[in-house]
């Protein structure tokens, strides 16, 4: 099982590992820092993870780079696992615009919607939302399963400000463990036996670059990331996921 949650970071997950009960809960297993050897942008990163192509190779850099259709181009790793006659179930994924999913019943919500919420109240509404789907999609039968989560990415963003107070920060991070609780229970209720916790990419709220830009470019990507397992080695850049995956499955 891999849980993906986006933006977050190495330093602040680890250094608020003993505050926040949620990911202190991780501390006992295999943490690694991972560096983003990749454009870090959500679909860049994404894209090197599950199909073990380099940027370079890929050219998927933002949600625009590319169509949903053209994404059939690609053998990502479910496609390979399911060739082994594997079963794989892929909770949406915003490689592009239009979220990818394979075998997750949705129930009737939107993917785009779960993925692409249009406002910073909704956030945590539409994660609630998808993280009851994926507690039911997580009961059926699978050897493969990906889970993304758009937190803690989706907040910093929304942000209006840059964070100028301690409190602000505080707040802000109270958000990871909020994401690693949901990891976290969703650990407890799939019990899978490998499984790693790994984000694309964090931040930092640049100060002087902020009074001419627009708000959503007050905060900018940083190429530090984090893998967490309890099958080391832990990843440390983007690719090593995709063979971490491929040495859990036994595929070649
Ligand atoms: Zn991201």
């Amino acid at each position: 099982m891999v849980i993906v949650l986006d933006g977050a970071s190495f330093t602040i997950s680890w250094m608020t590992s003993n505050v926040f009960k949620s990911v202190n809960w991780f501390s006992k297993y295999y943490w690694s820092f991972m560096y983003v050897n990749e454009i870090p942008t959500t679909p860049s990163v994404l894209m090197t993870m599950f199909t073990g192509k380099r940027y370079v190779e890929h050219r998927v850099w933002w949600f625009d780079s590319i169509e949903y259709d053209e994404l059939n181009k690609f053998r990502f790793v479910w496609d390979e696992a399911e060739e082994e006659s594997l079963k794989v179930i892929v909770s949406p994924i915003p490689f592009c615009r239009w979220p990818y999913y394979k075998n997750f019943a949705l129930l009737g919500e939107k993917s785009w919607k779960l993925t692409f919420p249009s406002h910073k109240d909704d956030i945590i509404k539409v994660t609630e939302k998808l993280h009851k789907l994926m507690r039911l999609n997580v009961i059926k039968p699978w050897n493969l399963f990906i889970a993304y989560y758009i937190l803690p990415d989706r907040l910093y963003h929304k942000n209006k400000e840059p964070v100028e107070s301690f409190d602000e920060l505080i707040e802000l991070i109270k958000v990871y463990d909020y994401a690693f609780g949901l990891a976290k229970d969703l650990l407890n209720v799939a019990k899978p036996r490998k499984w790693l916790v790994v984000s694309d990419h964090s931040y930092i709220c640049p100060d002087e670059f902020v009074e001419n830009r627009p708000p959503k470019r007050k905060t900018v990507h940083i190429p530090e990331a984090l893998s967490i397992t309890n099958l080391p080695p832990a990843p440390k850049r983007p690719i090593e996921v995709y063979y971490w995956i491929k040495r859990c499955l036994h595929i070649a």
